[in-house]
């Protein structure tokens, strides 16, 4: 965390209502230690003269599970088709001409813009599965980790927390040796990925690993990568397209989930992205290893991925977590609306992800998997308004259109539900607040910067 970051509280905080154990508590006492977690959580207490009282309902931050941070620079500049066919795949050929011009110093203005937006979205940590690796002509970095420390940067400046995955990517395809040549900043073999972990955890930086997909590398790579680096979430795309699927069946014999139950011997560390097209074998398979699942609902819709199918997750037991992917939406809440209404709009019922008996609230459902499925996902063993758990929170608006004249216990239906727009007020990360009223608290925070690397990148663009 940096000085432009805000400063730690001085205070407790006291909150008349907060999110805690999946329900609200009333009159709650939130103690942030010097370490940035909570040293104390207590419903029930009256505020002490001491306390600093918070203007809102308080909800745990939640963690945004897969972003591509440089992929910000290219939403909204994708929704135009100049031919027949337009899917998944001519997206990436077009992202790919992003991919390739982006320096270090526009990836750290790109992704601070991003992390700026995140956090007014109601994330207080990323997860970036983070693939490009190499300048522009292929060749490492003098040091190979130039575009690393550049997210790294970018979330010290703005305060969000931050779990790099450094990727592993060999080849272009199940039957393709090697890379194609437009993927040549993303080239790493397992020791590579090995390295820059390393190199991450010493600059003090919370680090697991990814895969790319099963079709970008080899098995026995993928089995170094997760046997050597011991410990840390492993991240992996996977079923997110069908052709995907098709491939892994002509290639291996069997669907990718499928493949990666029998196999890569899944556990609690892994969390599989996206995790589209699984048939109930394969989410049973899943839900056997403990391992979790990153829904991306708005990058999905906008890729034309398909639907996955999230009451079975949900009923399985699966750890869900949210992942704002592409960064066409930076917003937490409109990940989980989107989440239910792609199953209304499927099944043609209504409430899908709610669990009458259990828990009937469809946003509160949905909240708490991503809460609970956002903390194995960072690699946190505590999450949320609870002692012990990062010192994060997000302070709702009372006059956020959404929320006026809403019943207390309907607070996280509204905000989910009834079109809340800026709906956090202040949102505090280990302790330290980094929007307050609305403003990101480092003041500066660099849209210019975004605007101008903006601008480097689409200077040849009509
Ligand atoms: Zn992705």
């Amino acid at each position: 965390m940096t000085a432009g970051a805000g400063k730690a509280p001085q205070a407790p905080l006291w909150a008349p209502r907060a999110w805690i154990a999946g329900r609200w508590a009333e009159a709650v006492l939130l103690v942030p230690s010097a370490d940035g977690c909570w040293a104390d959580v207590q419903a029930g207490v009256a505020a002490p003269d001491s306390a600093r009282v918070l203007q809102g309902a308080v909800l745990p931050g939640l963690v945004d599970a897969h972003s591509h941070a440089f992929q910000r620079a290219f939403a909204g500049l994708a929704e135009r088709r100049d031919s027949e066919h337009d899917d998944f795949w001519s997206w990436r050929d077009r992202m790919y001409q992003v991919a390739l011009r982006v320096t270090p110093l526009q990836l750290r203005d790109i992704a601070a813009q991003l992390y700026v937006e995140l956090l007014r979205g109601g994330y207080t940590h990323v997860c970036e599965f983070h693939y490009l690796q190499h300048a522009p002509d292929g060749r490492p970095y003098d040091d190979p980790g130039a575009m690393a420390w550049a997210l790294a940067d970018a979330a010290a400046d703005t305060g969000i927390g931050l779990t790099l995955l450094p990727v592993l990517y060999q080849r272009a395809g199940f039957a393709q040796p090697s890379l194609r040549p437009d993927q040549r900043r993303f080239a790493t073999d397992a020791d590579a990925v090995l390295s820059m972990q390393r190199a991450a955890r010493a600059r003090g930086l919370r680090c697991g690993v990814a895969i790319h997909s099963l079709r970008a590398a080899t098995p026995e790579s993928m089995a170094q990568l997760v046997d050597s680096a011991e410990d840390g979430p492993v991240h992996i795309h996977v079923a997110e397209q069908t052709a995907e699927v098709d491939d892994c069946l002509a290639a291996t014999g069997q669907r990718p989930i499928a493949w990666l139950a029998a196999h890569a011997t899944l556990s609690p560390r892994w969390q599989l992205v996206h995790a589209t097209h699984a048939t109930p074998q394969e989410i049973d398979a899943v839900a056997a290893t403990g391992a979790g699942i990153v829904l991306c609902p708005t990058t999905e819709a906008n890729l034309g991925d398909g639907l996955a199918d999230l009451p079975r997750w949900l009923s399985a037991g699966v750890p869900l977590s949210i992942g704002s992917d592409s960064n066409v939406c930076r917003d937490a809440l409109e990940e989980l609306r989107l989440a239910e209404y792609g199953q209304r709009l499927a099944l043609r019922r209504r409430n899908v992800a709610a669990q009458p008996g259990v828990q009937a609230a469809t946003a509160a459902r949905l909240f708490d998997a991503a809460l609970q499925g956002g903390a194995p996902a960072g690699g946190f063993d505590r999450w949320g308004l609870v002692r012990g758990a990062r010192a994060d929170l997000l302070v709702a608006d009372p006059a956020c259109d959404a929320l006026r004249g809403v019943p207390p216990a309907s607070l996280l239906d509204a905000l989910v539900f009834a079109g809340a727009v800026r709906p956090w007020r202040d949102v505090m990360v280990a302790g330290r607040w980094v929007l307050r009223d609305g403003t990101h608290c480092a003041g500066a925070v660099p849209a210019e910067r975004f605007d101008a690397a903006m601008a480097e990148l689409w200077s040849d663009a009509s």
